[in-house]
């Protein structure tokens, strides 16, 4: 009954995470997951952590993790924060850093839960458009701000900007933070995070969610010098001291430290991405250049929600939007070659 409510729950817009069908018999490619699981190595360590000790709570500093992903960026293992999942990563961002009394600016074609964060928290924000090519533009940046946020690749476009963009962006906004969401990065995209020791005003984050394998595990992370680090800290530590659990720990240290898994998997899905593009252009698609785990493409004249209709009846799940510019695009996360190919399948059925 909304009469119990705290008044700021009637103002909020809840983000809408993409279907989890109960059956399995589907071919799901509407939330980015990878398509060939976590490393055997990681499923090794959780199952070992299943056992007497998860009646202690887990290290409320996840230190093991952090330090293994510190080492590997040549970091200080106090330059990396651990959240659960890095939507809680960006939670505590939009919280602990991007509430200021000029608006926080982010494309107004990104990642949506970026204006769900702004109301739950009340931060002002102003949508920077992207230009006719779907790219971020970083000249529109240049204007009075309290903070940016941008994904790189950008969701849902998969578009991926170079370094030098994002050192441009970040060089010239001194007094503000700007963060990188590199949830994609692996699949193509240059990280920022060789510019952490040069700019104290930049923030990196990333997740085992996609090149890990590990969506289910919720596991994300963030990088910076050691003031943004400390305020991500604060939040957290006022929010729930505990966000990593024993197994998630267990997990997330193996999958990180089998580079091997992580190399061969990340070439596999690069390389269904630029087979599937081509099999989507020969049928006419419009395909965005993607440098992550999924595509966005239309068909020209067609409208998105009824392919995307078309595909739900035939067991496919992909991803839509209803943004103004995006609304008949379909974004396609990149399964195996033989998911792939049964999509590519329906969709030469549907367009006859
Ligand atoms: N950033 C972007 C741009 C994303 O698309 C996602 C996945 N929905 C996330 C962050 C969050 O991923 P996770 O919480 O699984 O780490």
């Amino acid at each position: 009954m909304s009469r119990f409510w705290s008044p700021i729950v009637h103002s909020l817009t809840p983000y809408v995470a993409g279907e989890q069908p109960a059956t399995g018999d589907l071919i799901k490619l509407n939330t980015n997951e990878n398509p060939y699981g976590p490393s055997p190595l990681a499923l090794a360590a959780i199952s070992q952590a299943v056992a007497d000790t998860l009646r202690l709570y887990p290290d409320p500093t996840a230190l093991r993790l952090r330090a293994a992903i510190a080492e590997s960026f040549g970091l200080d293992r106090n330059e990396v924060f651990v959240g659960n999942g890095s939507d809680e990563v960006l939670a505590h961002t939009f919280q602990a850093l991007l509430n200021h009394e000029e608006p926080l600016l982010f494309p107004d074609v990104t990642y949506s839960f970026y204006p769900t964060y702004c109301r739950l928290y009340g931060i002002k924000f102003r949508e920077v458009p992207l230009d006719a090519e779907m790219q971020v533009r970083v000249d529109g940046y240049r204007q009075p701000c309290g903070a940016i946020i941008l994904p790189n690749p950008n969701a849902p476009t998969g578009i991926a900007k170079s370094r030098a963009d994002m050192e441009t962006l970040v060089a010239e906004h001194p007094d503000q933070v700007v963060v990188i969401d590199e949830a994609y990065v692996d699949f193509g995209g240059m990280s920022a995070i060789p510019l952490v020791r040069k700019y104290p005003n930049l923030l990196v984050i990333q997740t085992l969610s996609k090149s890990r394998g590990l969506a289910g595990l919720r596991v994300g992370f963030a990088v910076g010098q050691r003031p943004l680090i400390e305020a991500l800290e604060r939040v957290k530590d006022s929010f729930n001291s505990y966000p990593i659990d024993r197994l998630a720990l267990a997990g997330a240290i193996a999958a990180w430290e089998d580079r091997d898994w992580f190399e061969t998997h990340r070439a596999l899905i690069i390389a269904s991405r630029e087979r599937l593009a081509v099999a989507l252009k020969e049928l006419g698609f419009h395909v965005l250049p993607s440098s992550a785990n999924f595509l966005f493409a239309r068909y020209p004249g067609k409208s998105g929600e009824d392919l995307a209709a078309q595909l739900r009846s035939r067991g496919i799940l992909i991803r839509r939007f209803s943004g103004e510019r995006i609304s008949d695009f379909l974004r396609i996360t990149i399964g195996t070659d033989a998911e792939c190919d049964g999509l590519v399948a329906a969709l030469r059925e549907i367009l006859g």
